[in-house]
Parts: structure tokens; sequence; C-alpha cells
């Protein structure tokens, strides 16, 4: 395969992208210059090394500055303990940390589990949220999870799902799961909301 169709392949991989698209990215980088495509080229050579997942939270964060297992918000002292919000992806946790107006911890699933999924576990980090939170019990104050899904049918076949998993460790432990409230409309995508619809979902969670 020729460099112009190899890269166009490996475009159309990427999230919400199509051929067109794919396309039109591949003309731009040939019409940059050597400098940029070097630049460009040694930068994805180097994002997994410079990148770590966050042992606790599960999120990427970039590890060229400092040498922690735990990334910079697990790391923050002034953030909420007794809070626990979990998200889909990297991009729907940067969205709500651009908003503002939510100060506890996180966890990344990492994914959705569709409707016909037979391996759910395999899909998203569910072993590894349920230690988390196991951990939280024991050494936190945690009074509250969050379930933070985008509306649609993998949003909430994937929020059934966890929600199942947690009620059997979070009985009896006075901790309450929620999920956004109203104000959310179907197929809104959590990486895309506004600050406003984000504000009264989060007001209105129960
Ligand atoms: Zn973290």
């Amino acid at each position: 395969m020729n460099s112009i169709d190899k890269l166009t392949e490996y475009f159309i991989k990427f999230p919400g992208i199509g051929p067109r698209q794919a396309k039109r990215f591949v003309y731009f980088l040939l019409t940059r210059d050597s400098a940029f495509l070097n630049e460009l080229a040694n930068t994805l050579k180097s994002l997994k090394s410079d990148s770590k997942m966050c042992q606790s939270c599960s999120r990427f964060y970039s590890s060229s500055n400092y040498n922690s297992a735990l990334c910079d918000i697990c790391l923050n002292k002034n953030r909420d303990t007794d809070t626990l919000m979990i998200v889909a992806k990297d991009a729907d946790l940067t969205n709500i940390e651009r908003i503002g107006n939510y100060n506890g911890s996180y966890f990344v699933l990492g994914g959705f589990i569709s409707i016909l999924e037979k391996n759910p576990e395999q899909k998203v980090r569910i072993t590894k949220l349920l230690s988390l939170i196991q951990t939280k019990i024991k050494n936190s104050n945690l009074k509250e999870v969050i379930l933070a899904l985008s509306l649609n049918p993998d949003g909430e076949n994937t929020l059934n799902y966890i929600s199942e998993k947690l009620k059997p460790i979070l009985e009896n432990q006075n901790i309450k799961i929620t999920t956004l409230g109203r104000g959310l409309s179907t197929g809104t995508e959590l990486e895309y909301l506004d600050d406003n619809t984000f504000q009264n979902a989060f007001k209105n969670r129960g």
C-alpha cells in the first residue's frame, strides 16, 4: 500500500473520522514542510513514553514533568475525597474539568459496553474500579458515586452494568449511587456538553 492510502487508513481508525476527512488530513500533511512532519513523527514516537495511566483513576496524564504513579488530580490534596465520578472516556473527564464545578475524584472506564457485548469485563476497567472503591471504603470518607455517562443506548447499558456491579459493594455502606439528572437530552455526549447543561445535570443528579 502506498503512503497516501496507508496514512488514510490510519486516520479512518480515529474516533469520528470518516474516509473523506481522513484524506483531507493526508493532503494537509502533504502541503506541510518536512520540519513539521518530523516534529509530528517525533511527538507520536514519544507519546507513549511521555504518558502514563494513573494507577488510581485510570486517566492518561503526561509524566514527562514528574515521576509519580498518580495523576495531578489524584495527587491534589484540595480535591474532595467523598465523591467519585465515573466517566467512560478521558475526553469526558477533560470536558468536565474544563467546566470546573466538580471537585471530587474520578474513574475512567475506558469505554462503553454495547447491548450485545458478551465480555463486558473486557470493555471497561470494572475490576480496577471495584478494587478502587473497596480501597476508598476502607481509607476515605466516600459518600457518593456519580455515574456520568452519555445518554445513548451504549451509555445507558454501561450505566446499568456498573450499577449492578456496585450495588452489592455499596450496600450497607451509606454510599449512594447517583446519575446526572434532567437537562441531558437523549444522544448527549459528555465530551461535548456545554457548561450550563452540565451544571444543571450535575445539580439535579439523583
Ligand atoms: Zn488519577
